[in-house]
């Protein structure tokens, strides 16, 4: 499984272009690393999680091409993660030859912002599955599960997803907030060997709906007293908010001691 990180940032990036606050200035100042499009990422160069306003210049930035792309899975529709704009530019007014026909997974609030469009699944060649949470869906070579994270209840609650690949699983947990009880135990032996979750907070509060690292320390700790992660699982941090965020190289150093490796745009893993 290949996991290339499209964005690793919250709602307003990084930096937040109306903000003047420090986090922001470093990352004026030291670029690379510290510039954070919206949070995505793409599975194998098919396999699309969240498409948020920053699709197009994250793809066209990392220079690939989002044509081999059937399946998209949104994990709820705060306008970070679905922009369904993005979806649109699949019709026929703006792409002559017609696109793969391809899987949008999402909840009810999901289709329903792409529903205010006012396209058919044929005019965007899609076909849309309305997610159950813990209902596992078979697409391809993938098993997909999404399970209730504690964020965006005004939207249905918002989903993170268990993805099986050829005997190895990933968790994408953004956005998170700490689970329930009844997902801590729905992901008890899972076999996890790649945790992607959201840290928006590093160092700073957080409401319940979010995590800083304190908190995202205390949902691994729980989720390894229920066996959820197989050994070697490799955790990584992404979504972070511009609010106090440190340097890239200090973040790495600060997150390193706690086993967790801060995501960056364009990194890629295997
Ligand atoms: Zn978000
Ligand atoms: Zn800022
Ligand atoms: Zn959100």
């Amino acid at each position: 499984m290949n996991i290339r990180f499209l964005g690793t940032g919250a709602a307003e990036g990084v930096p937040a272009p109306f903000c003047l606050c420090e986090g922001c200035k470093i990352a004026r100042e030291h670029q690379g690393k510290n510039v954070r499009k919206r949070s995505s990422i793409l599975i194998n160069d098919e396999f699309l999680i969240d498409i948020g306003p920053d699709f197009v210049s994250s793809i066209n930035n990392q220079d690939i091409s989002g044509e081999k792309i059937k399946i998209i899975c949104v994990t709820h529709a705060h306008f970070d993660h679905f922009y369904p704009e993005n979806l649109e530019i699949r019709s026929k007014r703006y792409v002559p030859n017609p696109p793969e026909q391809c899987t949008l997974i999402g909840n009810s609030s999901v289709m329903y912002k792409l529903n205010m469009l006012g396209y058919t699944n044929s005019a965007l060649h899609l076909d849309k599955i309305n997610i159950e949470f813990y209902r596992s869906i078979h697409l391809g070579e993938y098993l997909i599960t999404p399970i209730e994270a504690n964020h965006a209840k005004e939207y249905g609650a918002a989903c993170n997803f268990l993805i099986e690949h050829y005997g190895k699983v990933l968790l994408y947990a953004s956005d998170t907030g700490l689970y329930s009880q009844r997902t801590l135990d729905f992901l008890s032996n899972k076999n996890i060997d790649i945790l992607i979750m959201e840290c928006t907070n590093v160092l700073g509060e957080t409401g319940s709906s979010h995590l800083n690292i304190e908190m995202f320390n205390e949902q691994v700790n729980r989720l390894n007293e229920l066996n959820a992660f197989n050994r070697g699982c490799k955790f990584y941090a992404t979504h972070f908010s511009h609010s106090e965020l440190l340097e890239y190289k200090d973040l790495k150093k600060l997150m390193n001691d706690h086993n967790i490796e801060p995501a960056f745009d364009g990194l890629l893993i295997s």
